[in-house]
């Protein structure tokens, strides 16, 4: 439905430019044209090694239980199932969003992705809420270190892991939020922040199932329900929100009435068409 397509790809350019706080959301959909491959796609990770999913949701509590244990398996595996992490590059979707910064139109990018793309591509107004594969961050303080701040060869050597914070003592783990985890504190509230005050959310390639970060959408779209009838002229309901998707399948979040119109496509195509669209409608 190339069309239908153009359509919608206008509409969004014309909500997109009349906005006046817009964020994005994304998950691994927008990583997978860059060859990470997400959970629940059929390419899935989760999907072709379903051992994987119940070892992630262990992965937590044999960390807060055995923090030794825990890092000596994941020294002994560097890279594990994301192993193609470190060389994969930002597509069109991550580049058209930094793009939609720079002009202005977009404010934040909330992810849930782990593999520094958005970072890569420019977006400088970044969350990160399950963190970033390449850092580390103290449990207990929250500060956040680079890959090379620890000597793990030494710690391994002197009988020295966990490793611990310079500041605080607490514990340090990967940056990444395991399954079980508490999202970092001001992560989460900075996010929900924006969920609240946000007047347009544009949700890329998450299946958005995952929570708390599958909250969001859902507050955003709570706050002021009003109950109005969908106003035939604008499409939109009367909350003071617009949500649009962009996924390759409809979500629970299209099924469940919480986003406006899903645009239904690859983000690596459709996101620079948007840019496009709202260029020339500038
Ligand atoms: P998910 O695997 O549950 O869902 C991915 C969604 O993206 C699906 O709805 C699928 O239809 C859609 N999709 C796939 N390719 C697409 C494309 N090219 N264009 C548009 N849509 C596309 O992913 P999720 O909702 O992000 O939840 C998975 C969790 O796993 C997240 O918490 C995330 O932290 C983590 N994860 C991260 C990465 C990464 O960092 N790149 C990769 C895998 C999983
Ligand atoms: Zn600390």
């Amino acid at each position: 439905m190339p069309d239908e397509r153009q359509r919608l790809i206008a509409r969004v350019s014309g909500d997109l430019l009349t906005s006046g706080h817009a964020i994005a959301l994304t998950g691994a959909g927008i990583s997978t044209e860059s060859g990470i491959p997400d959970f629940r796609g059929p390419s899935g990770i989760w999907t072709q090694h379903p051992e994987a999913e119940k070892a992630a949701y262990r992965s937590y509590e044999k960390f807060v239980s055995d923090p030794k244990g825990w890092w000596q398996a994941r020294l002994a595996q560097p890279g594990g199932i994301l192993r193609n992490l470190g060389t994969a590059q930002p597509n069109p979707g991550h580049i058209a969003l930094a793009e939609l910064e720079k002009m202005g139109i977009l404010k934040w990018v909330i992810t849930q992705n782990i593999d520094g793309l958005h970072e890569k591509a420019g977006t400088r107004n970044l969350l990160e809420y399950h963190g970033n594969a390449f850092k580390l961050r103290c449990v207990d303080c929250g500060a956040r270190f680079g890959p090379g701040a620890f000597d793990f060869e030494k710690l391994q050597r002197d009988d020295r892991l966990p490793p611990t914070c310079p500041g605080c003592r607490g514990l340090v783990k990967s940056d990444t939020v395991s399954f079980g985890e508490p999202i970092p504190s001001t992560v989460a509230a900075r996010s929900y922040e924006e969920a609240l005050k946000c007047d347009l959310m544009l949700i890329c390639g998450t299946s958005a199932v995952v929570y708390p970060f599958a909250e969001l959408p859902r507050v955003a779209r709570g706050r002021g329900y009003t109950r109005q009838p969908i106003d035939r002229r604008t499409e939109s309901r009367a909350t003071g929100i617009i949500i649009v998707e962009i996924n390759a399948e409809p979500t629970p979040l299209t099924h469940g009435g919480i986003s406006d119109y899903l645009i239904q496509g690859k983000t690596g195509e459709i996101l620079p068409l948007i840019v496009e669209e709202a260029t020339r409608l500038r």
